[in-house]
């Protein structure tokens, strides 16, 4: 029997990359998943692949929702077709996120709000919008994606600003929903080869294949990471087994943060 099995698990930012990762690797596990993204088409065909996909049991369901995790109101809507379309919700992975780099004198102030508009205001609103259920229920499982660039990162302040701010909301809401039957974690991945990170190539003006080489020779397990490698942290950190750890950051990064 899968860990998921009876769950709805919200994941943000699934119709690819990390987020399809995830929702691939928790269908499989039995879970009903709903994948939200921006472009409501981009979210439907990806729940029609999870449906489709020869490792997840028979049966398994999914449904693509169009939403911006920015915008309460859209945020309201998606919450509210996930629980009457899927009967429920038990998990709720907060992995929409955006990046835009420059140094700081360069940062323009709608670039600022951008991200932290996705990465923490999308968590606050997300969360807050699940978490309604999960109290009522005794019961929740919560995984926001932080990343190594919350240690620092030339070019990324509002970026990294954003993902240590979500290893604090991470801590602080393990603290406030521990009593009800919730966990609530955080992975921080490394470099993982994902649209995210080739966009970082372009704009850069490197070779892929080159850039991923030198991110791998960069930690000490000497690759970069796949979606797969996220997803299977996710599962454990969003599994029953995981019951008695709550407030933590994982470093999921092939060691680069080790020093
Ligand atoms: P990605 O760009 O491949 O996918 C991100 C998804 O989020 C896209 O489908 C996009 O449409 C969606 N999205 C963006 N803004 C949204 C919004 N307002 N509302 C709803 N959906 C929105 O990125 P990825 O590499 O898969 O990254 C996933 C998460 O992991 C992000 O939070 C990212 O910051 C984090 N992360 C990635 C890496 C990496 O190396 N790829 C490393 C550390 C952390």
């Amino acid at each position: 029997m899968g860990r998921f099995e009876g769950r709805v698990a919200v994941i943000t930012g699934a119709a690819r990359g990390i987020g399809f990762g995830t929702a691939t690797r928790f269908a499989q596990e039995g879970a009903s998943v709903a994948v939200i993204d921006l472009d409501e088409q981009a979210a439907g065909a990806a729940a029609a692949r999870l449906m489709s996909d020869e490792g997840a049991p028979e049966g398994v369901r999914a449904i693509g929702i169009g939403a911006d995790v920015s915008d309460a109101a859209s945020v309201a809507a998606a919450v509210g077709r996930v629980v009457a379309e899927l009967g429920g919700i038990h998990v709720l992975v907060n992995n929409a996120g955006i990046t835009r780099d420059n140094l700081l004198f360069k940062m323009s102030e709608d670039d600022w709000d951008l991200v932290l508009g996705v990465h923490l205001k999308g968590a606050f609103l997300m969360t807050k919008a699940a978490q309604q259920h999960f109290v009522a229920q005794r019961y929740g499982k919560i995984l926001n994606l932080s990343s190594t660039s919350a240690l620092g990162n030339r070019g990324q302040a509002n970026y990294s600003a954003a993902k240590m701010g979500v290893q604090g909301f991470t801590r602080t809401l393990g603290i406030e929903l521990g009593p009800f039957g919730i966990n609530v974690n955080a992975i921080a991945p490394g470099f993982i080869a994902t649209e995210m990170t080739d966009a970082t190539a372009a704009r850069l003006g490197i070779e892929l294949e080159e850039f991923r080489r030198l991110n791998a020779e960069a930690n000490p397990v000497r690759r970069v990471g796949q979606p797969e490698d996220i997803a299977a942290a996710a599962a454990f950190l969003c599994s029953d087994e995981a019951s008695y750890i709550t407030g933590q950051t994982l470093y999921v990064d092939g060691g680069a943060t080790l020093g």
